[in-house]
């Protein structure tokens, strides 16, 4: 059986892993990230939104062909149709074309020093006296082994690298995504991002349109476990009831799963880290998990140095990588989770009279687990009477 070793080996090359890879090689440290599929970023499971920020500590740039749309603004529609936008001033957004921008994530891990091996699965870790030490895989049909001081497990939700070496097996609470990538539109205003809030377009989610262009647009829905259909029939009846979408053409077919419970309990072990969607490292309201998983991945990728070079590979070692990404992203992931929790108690009606009394401010703030408690604190002010219960509740 062929075997590979390294310093650090990095499962899956999506934004966590890249970043993670292209951070360990730009400490001169030998890495190796493997990805399943013939190219990192296809195909793509993604409404493909991310803010400038989440572009630029990316290390690109809002260029072609890594993004097709800027954004600025974010529209909220209430149950009732009440919408609340949110204008750009001091943050902007963009479509992305998430195969290009992983491509690109992945081709910069590489022009680092990182050594990318396509389609190659891993199977599972290998463990020497409870510490991680490698992974198997399939390579050409064939078995192999990958030796490596630290694995880093950037293999997206479903995580092989985390079940196999007896971390969780799954999310708590997660969200399940139909979308289609919809031609032929006439949008009024493709700088506008659309998330439409209620049971009635998807509970316990969101339903969105994210424009691509004035003639394209990613259209999804995203449902919890209170759904009493699967989400693709969700995701037909937004689209049959929406007259811009009546002659529109679906060129894709995608969705997926967003994990929202949080970051899981424990995300490293010996030898061993988790980042990314792997980790659960994704803003639950909103279920964007581009930017924390590139923050995820340096984070990841520099502790894991770190470790290696001090000759402890511990998971106490490790989890100072979890120290810090809980900082500010943790907080954030946890903040927003509350948030989620707490808007699962609303009906729609009570959707329709947040609507009223809510500012955008306030509204960008929960959907990102900023400044919670406090916008919370003003919104019990100006609510009425059964609001401001439910929202008591919350800051109980
Ligand atoms: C429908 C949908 C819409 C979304 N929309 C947005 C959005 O608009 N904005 C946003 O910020 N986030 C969005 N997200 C979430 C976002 O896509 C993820 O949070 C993000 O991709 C996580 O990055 P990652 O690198 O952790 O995992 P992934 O992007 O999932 O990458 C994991 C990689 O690991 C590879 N892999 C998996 N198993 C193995 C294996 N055994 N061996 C080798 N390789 C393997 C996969 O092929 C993949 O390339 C959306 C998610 C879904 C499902």
């Amino acid at each position: 059986m062929q075997q590979y070793q390294c310093d650090v080996l990095v499962v899956g090359a999506g934004p966590a892993g890249s970043m993670t890879a292209r951070t360990v090689a730009e400490q001169g440290v030998d890495v190796i990230f493997i990805e399943e599929h013939e190219t990192p970023g296809t195909p793509v499971f993604c409404g493909e939104g991310l803010s400038i920020g989440g572009i630029r500590n990316g290390g690109l740039e809002p260029v072609e062909p890594f993004v097709c749309q800027q954004i600025t603004t974010a529209r909220i529609v209430a149950p009732n149709g009440k919408t609340v936008d949110m204008h750009a001033i001091d943050w902007t957004g963009y479509t992305l074309d998430r195969s290009e921008f992983d491509k690109a994530l992945a081709d910069n891990a590489v022009k680092a020093g990182a050594k990318l091996m396509v389609k190659v699965s891993a199977t599972g870790v290998i463990k020497e006296s409870d510490q991680v030490v490698g992974v198997k895989a399939i390579k050409d049909g064939e078995k192999v082994e990958f030796r490596a001081k630290v694995v880093i497990g950037a293999d997206g939700h479903w995580s092989i690298i985390r079940r196999s070496a007896g971390l969780a097996n799954y999310f708590d609470d997660w969200v399940t995504c139909a979308q289609y990538k919809l031609s032929g539109l006439d949008l009024e205003d493709s700088t506008i991002n659309e998330f439409w809030m209620g049971a009635k377009y998807a509970p316990g989610g969101y339903a969105w349109v994210f424009p691509k262009s004035k003639s394209v647009a990613n259209v999804g829905i995203g449902v919890r476990d209170r759904h009493t259909k699967p989400a693709i029939e969700y995701l037909k009846d937004f689209v049959a009831n929406d007259p811009r979408f009546r002659n529109a053409k679906i060129e894709l077919k995608n969705g997926g799963i967003c994990p929202v419970s949080g970051t899981l309990d424990e995300i490293v072990m010996d030898g061993l880290m988790l980042t990314g969607d792997a980790a659960g490292q994704l803003i639950p309201m909103t279920g964007a998990g581009i930017h924390c998983s590139i923050e995820s991945g340096k984070i990841a990728g520099r502790v894991a140095v770190e470790a290696i070079k001090e000759g402890n590979v511990s998971a106490e070692r490790l989890s100072a990588y979890r120290v810090e990404f809980d900082t500010y992203w943790g907080n954030r992931i946890f903040e927003a989770g509350k948030v989620l929790h707490m808007l699962d108690k609303f009906s729609d009606e009570d959707l329709n009279v947040l609507a009223d009394v809510i500012s955008h401010e306030d509204i960008m703030h929960m959907a990102n687990g900023l400044n919670v408690a406090s916008v919370m604190a003003g919104l019990v002010k100006k609510s009425p009477l059964k609001l401001m219960q439910l929202i008591r509740a919350y800051l109980r």
